[in-house]
């Protein structure tokens, strides 16, 4: 063909126009991109296009560079004030002085610029492992590429739920419909087709097209890509949009509302501490020396570099465990997390199913017993869940379909290509969630033949007549009780039922739920995942209430709720679509919100619980699959998507994704939400009052007739050490055994609540009364020189510090078995510390810049003594506290 005319040039600029490519016919497009619609692109092709036209992204987004985040290492008031510092010192020409000042500028941007490129890397390389796909045919068979990779050119594969990730000009359609509000502002599905339109026609109203930005909520096509990247009509308009935009948390906020704060108070009382040593009498060189020190040691600017680590090392924990975030924002709501609606086919089961038994009017059929003589209607039913079908025996599609496809394969002898050689299929109408039915149309002999399975109650109210061992007999009330009493007798012992229904008629187009011939119950075996009741039993430790909403019915509901520990009562009350619109019309939330299983919830349903849940304070999160459920995931404070069952647009809706779909990963990512939120308060806290330490000390000795306790440089050195390494080890550890034995954090709780700020205070006074018995005793009891006096104030403080650690426990945890403990940074970053301690004493270098000299053995004793005062004084009063009972406070 390519010989008669001038092979066309793929456009080289830039893909097809979506104009053009509305106007035209699909082979005409699909010779303009010079490819073959029945196999697509082959490899090569694809990938030489990739590099021509470049990956299928909006604006690219680029990461952060190492070098920007170097560079923002230096725009920070702790360098400007080290420089303002060691600027002060060469004009005093203490060059030695100078030079050391010099020198922690540049390990602490360097230690700053290597936590930061971490964190942020660490959160990236999280992103990438969410990357959507989508399913292409190239070189004849179908692909899952990333769609990044799409290229003009390649046919894409869509089915109800998926997300556009390009503009494409459809090839073939059935009941393809689009959200396109992001694109146009029509909120309102439109109908898709293959036609071409008229030039002219505005992009609303292209219905030859699907664009990307777009979602197709029902349906399913098969579509050619003609437009990537910046060249899609959402790249044209969309300067705004980021596909990846970098997002700071509110905890981040929070954090860095704080430090600024706290700068400000910081750099107050630097000032006032720097004037009142000079009044009395200390020398201003030094006083402003140390006020500069003091305000370099109190600012934490670390902190919101410290979160980044912690909320990156937590979530690659959770991905670990299965799941994914979409929104780092979630990872700190989700400890506070206080109530879940889940799933049951899926999340609670295995949605692994097998067909148990078959119920006819003239028969019935059993797994386990000898399948000899099929009754008529049986052999009807089979036929009937075969045809009524689409998934594959080998695994692909929907777990139900396959179990009744592999069901009847095996009984039949044959598979559904064979059966639909003779009775090809002439429509189908798809499933879905309201109707809760599906129908396919077959041509056949006597006339188009209509196959239905669906909810039993949905298809019982659709029949008319009922199959019987001979011809079709009329309804009764009777027989239609007969039947509904049949269904929920199976359901109760936990079977997945659907009902069947067929008919004939002379047209394809019939109304398809209407007139039914009842045929009988298919029952399906799906068994409860294994670690659901550990799982449920560790949310009732946690205090978090477990809410089933399925689309299932009540009795299958309640059985699964039975199996996995829901609830024990084997009466326990189910809502079911009936009641929740009742108690949802007369605002009865308390009846609501006390009942742990909803069946045949509808998606405005869940949307309309969480609203409720919302409204009375609780945390909400919530799993979805559908498309439907898109709304209730966004509303939900914790969107959860199933990775494998779920679609697209739930998985975009969410603000986490299961890879294993399973209950099991949420409460594992509650559980780690409560450590990062944990961690961050305790190096908060730990860092607060290490800092607050150092400022009482300064400013109560700057006050009295004793030497400064510790210098400038000491002080900027305890600042590199001890602040820095502990509350790195802070951010890594694992939690506390017993983070899920203890009820959800209440989510308008500030990081520092009061009674933190009364610990951080608490042990700031203690260490500072510490430091300077310490001084005073060197100076007066051993008779120390000055030097000798502040060596011992300098490693007391230092080594109080790190004592703090063990004070941080939580409330009630032992001394020496509790999470600090046993976080094994915390022993890696305590053990590096006391290594730069005794090098600062015992090097002479470094002894010599520090002013310190190798204390003698007593001063040891009275450094450890004096050390460990806060914690013996913490140990007291906490028993004193459970004598009183005063121990009502939660932990850290
Ligand atoms: P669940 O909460 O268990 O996932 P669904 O919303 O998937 O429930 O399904 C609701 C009901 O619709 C099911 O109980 C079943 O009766 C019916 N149903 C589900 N899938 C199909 C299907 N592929 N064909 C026909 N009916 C179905
Ligand atoms: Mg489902």
């Amino acid at each position: 063909m390519a010989t008669t005319d001038l092979a066309e040039p793929v456009p080289t600029e830039a893909h097809l126009d979506a104009e053009q490519a509305s106007t035209r016919e699909i082979d005409v497009v699909a010779r303009e991109l010079q490819v073959d619609l029945t196999t697509g692109l082959t490899e090569s092709e694809a990938s030489q296009r990739l590099e021509r036209f470049g990956p299928n992204l909006l604006r690219e987004v680029r990461a952060a560079s190492a070098w920007s985040i170097f560079i923002a290492q230096f725009l920070t008031p702790v360098v400007g004030l080290l420089g303002l510092a060691a600027a002060v010192s060469f004009s005093f020409q203490e060059w030695l002085e100078g030079f050391a000042i010099l020198a922690v500028l540049v390990i602490s941007t360097l230690l700053g610029f290597v936590a930061e490129l971490k964190g942020t890397r660490s959160v990236e390389a999280l992103r990438k492992l969410g990357t959507r796909t989508t399913r292409v045919r190239r070189e004849g068979t179908v692909h899952e590429v990333p769609a990044q990779d799409l290229v003009p050119g390649d046919i894409v594969l869509f089915e109800g739920g998926d997300l556009v990730a390009a503009d494409l000009r459809i090839a073939k359609a059935s009941r393809l419909q689009a959200d396109e509000s992001t694109l146009t502002g029509e909120s309102l599905p439109v109908d898709k087709s293959p036609e071409a339109t008229k030039e002219g026609t505005v992009l609303a109203e292209r219905t030859g097209m699907l664009f990307k930005g777009t979602s197709v909520t029902r349906g399913s096509a098969e579509a050619v890509v003609v437009a990537t990247g910046q060249a899609t009509e959402l790249g044209r308009i969309a300067e705004l949009v980021d596909e990846a935009e970098g997002e700071s948390t509110p905890l981040e906020k929070r954090l860095e509302g704080l430090t600024r704060k706290l700068i400000l108070l910081t750099l107050i009382v630097a000032a006032v501490t720097t004037g009142l040593g000079i009044l009395s009498g200390k020398g201003w060189l030094l006083m402003v020396e140390t006020g500069i020190a003091l305000a370099v040691a109190a600012i934490p600017e670390g902190l919101p570099i410290v979160a980044t680590i912690a909320l990156a090392r937590g979530m690659w924990r959770m991905a670990r465990r299965h799941a994914l975030i979409n929104r780092l924002a979630a990872v700190e709501t989700l400890g506070a997390t206080s109530v879940i609606f889940t799933d049951k086919t899926g999340t609670l089961t295995e949605n692994r199913m097998t067909v148990e038994r078959i119920v006819t009017p003239d028969g019935e059929w059993e797994r386990d017993r000898s399948t000899e003589s099929l009754s008529p209607r049986v052999r009807e039913a089979f036929e009937l869940i075969q045809l009524c079908n689409n998934a594959e025996t080998d695994g692909a599609g929907d777990p139900l379909e396959v179990a009744l496809a592999r069901a009847a394969e095996k009984v039949l002898g044959r598979g559904r290509a064979a059966a639909e050689s003779e009775q090809p299929r002439a429509r189908e109408e798809a499933f879905d969630s309201v109707t809760k039915m599906m129908a396919v149309v077959i041509n056949s002999k006597e006339g188009f033949r209509y196959l239905i399975k669906g909810a039993p109650e949905a298809v019982l109210e659709a029949c008319s007549t009922e199959a019987g061992a001979e011809g079709v007999r009329p309804w009764t009330d009777e027989r239609r009780a007969h039947w509904h009493a049949r269904d929920e007798q199976i359901a109760a012992g936990g079977g997945r039922l659907l009902g069947l229904a067929q008919k004939t008629a002379a047209s394809a187009e019939d109304a398809p739920y209407e007139n039914l011939t009842w045929l009988g119950l298919v029952s399906l075996h799906d068994p409860p995942r294994k670690d659901v009741p550990d799982a449920i039993r560790a949310c009732q430790d946690a205090g978090i209430q477990v809410i089933m909403v399925t689309g299932d019915q009540p009795g299958t509901a309640r059985s699964i709720a039975l199996a996995v520990g829901l609830v024990d009562d084997p009466n326990a009350r189910v809502l079911g679509a009936k009641d929740l619109e009742r108690l949802i019309a007369e605002d009865r939330d308390e009846e609501l919100r006390s009942s742990s299983i909803h069946a045949r919830v509808t998606p405005e349903q869940k949307l309309e619980l969480v609203s409720r849940f919302q409204k009375s304070g609780a945390v909400v999160a919530m799993t979805g699959d559908g498309v439907n459920d898109a709304p209730a995931l966004k509303k939900a404070d914790i969107g959860v998507a199933m990775g494998q069952r779920g679609t697209q647009v739930a998985r975009e809706a969410a603000d986490m994704v299961l890879t294993d779909d399973a209950f099991g990963s949420i409460v594992a990512a509650i559980r780690q939400g409560r450590i990062i939120f944990d961690n961050i308060r305790s190096f908060v806290i730990y860092l607060l009052a290490c800092n607050l330490s150092e400022i009482l000390l300064v400013g109560t000795a700057s006050m009295l007739p004793i030497p400064l306790p510790i210098t400038p440089i000491q002080i900027l050195f305890l600042n590199l050490v001890t602040d820095v390494f502990p509350a790195l080890a802070f951010a890594m550890g694992e939690g506390d055994p017993r983070v899920m034995g203890r009820p959800p954090r209440d989510s308008s709780e500030p990081i520092i609540a009061r009674r933190h700020w009364r610990r951080i205070a608490f042990y700031g006074a203690a260490l500072t009364v510490s430091v300077l018995l310490a001084l005073i005793l060197a100076h007066s009891a051993l008779g120390r020189t000055r030097e000798q006096s502040v060596t011992v104030s300098f490693l007391t403080l230092a080594i109080g510090q790190l004592f703090l650690v063990l004070i941080l426990r939580d409330q009630d945890a032992s001394l020496f078995r509790n999470a600090i403990t046993k976080n094994a940074w915390m022993g890696g970053a305590i053990a590096l510390c006391l290594v730069l301690l005794l090098a600062a004493v015992f090097v002479p270098f470094l002894a010599r810049v520090l002013a310190t000299t190798p204390p003698a053995p007593l001063d040891w004793l009275l450094i450890l003594l004096a050390a460990v005062l806060p914690v013996v004084i913490d140990l007291v009063v906490r028993a004193f506290r459970k004598r009183a009972k005063l121990s009502l406070e939660p932990g850290v």
